[in-house]
């Protein structure tokens, strides 16, 4: 039988993180592996605009920044397979990762899985998720061309995709539950100017209605019960960690985020985390960038010493 290759570094998600470490890996001379379960590129790709990363004067679709990270790592000849990690072992000297086809092996591992969005968990939202219920305004805004819709949230995320829906829906109710947004100042203004939009500020949601689809929504706004009839309802009420298939192996902090140190290292000798993953405290596509490369070129120092 043929013996099983053992990796350098292996590395699990595809996004930017992912991706840049996979790069700076594979420059370093490390045999590399990507894995990513959907598309390289990772969350911008599902995004309108990437308007802040350095070197891209007119914005870039979140679409393109994804293929283009995928033929740069093509360019490095970066293998990635298609799979989705269920569980790992990461205490040996050779780590595992184990996907339903199989598992793979290294000598050293990141993990790049970023986040998932929270869930409202109020009734109605697992019953009506795509029928009405969205977690992706650049993914479902077009099904709400001249539609009454709500935004819930109140960062960065929820400003920025009420912005995309205002050029379709008719409408668009925004809510968050206190009285000032956590987003950039920017946005707030930008958001602020826009005729279709109606802010609910100290406004809950207590439960989406509708049979086959969202008819309407039952809040509390500033203590008092009201129905909003409408079409859509979009979710940016924060994220939380890709970290379920690590199981006992890695400590997570209270809010289930990996911790490492500024090398990216963990508390696992050659067990390092990079992008929003992590316990840090700006989650974008440049630091998670930054992680990628700091985290493959302590893994490269690390193997080198070996
Ligand atoms: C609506 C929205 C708008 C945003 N706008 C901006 C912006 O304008 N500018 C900006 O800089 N940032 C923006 N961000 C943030 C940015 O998208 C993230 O900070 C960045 O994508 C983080 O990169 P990452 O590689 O850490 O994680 P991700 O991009 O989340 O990539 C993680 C990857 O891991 C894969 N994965 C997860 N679990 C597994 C598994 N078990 N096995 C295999 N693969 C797995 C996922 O499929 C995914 O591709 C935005 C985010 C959102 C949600």
């Amino acid at each position: 039988m043929a013996e099983r290759k053992i990796y350098d570094l292996i590395i699990v998600g595809g996004g930017p993180a992912g991706a840049t470490a996979a790069l700076y890996g594979a420059r370093a001379g490390l045999s590399v592996l990507l894995l990513e379960k959907m598309v390289l590129g990772g969350e911008i790709v599902s995004t309108e605009r990437l308007d802040n990363y350095p070197g891209f004067p007119a914005g870039i679709t979140g679409a393109e920044f994804g293929q283009l990270l995928e033929q740069q790592l093509q360019r490095h000849r970066v293998p990635v397979q298609p799979v989705e990690i269920e569980q790992v072992s990461l205490k040996s000297e050779t780590k595992k990762v184990f996907f339903a086809t199989g598992e793979e092996a290294a000598r050293a591992v990141i993990i790049a899985t970023g986040t998932v969005p929270n869930l409202l968990n109020v009734p109605g939202e697992k019953e009506l998720l795509g029928r009405g219920v969205s977690y992706c305004a650049t993914c479902d805004a077009a099904f709400f061309r001249n539609k009454e819709v709500a935004v819930v949230g109140g960062g960065d995320a929820a400003l920025e995709e009420t912005l995309f829906l205002s050029r379709f829906a008719s409408k668009i109710y925004l809510i968050h539950r206190r009285d000032a947004f956590r987003g950039i100042k920017a946005l707030q203004e930008k958001v602020f100017s826009l005729p279709n939009v109606e802010i609910l500020w100290k406004s809950t949601i207590q439960s989406i209605e509708g049979e086959k689809k969202v008819e309407g929504l039952h809040i509390q706004q500033e203590g008092r019960a009201r129905f909003l009839p409408l079409q859509g309802l979009f979710v940016y009420i924060g994220r939380k960690a890709n970290t379920g298939f690590l199981g006992d192996e890695l400590p997570l902090d209270e809010h289930g985020f990996i911790v490492t140190n500024d090398q990216m290292e963990t508390s696992l000798p050659l067990v390092y985390a990079a992008g929003d993953v992590r316990r840090k405290g700006l989650r974008q596509v440049i630091t998670a960038a930054a992680d990628g490369a700091i985290a493959a070129a302590a893994a490269a120092q690390a193997l080198a010493v070996l």
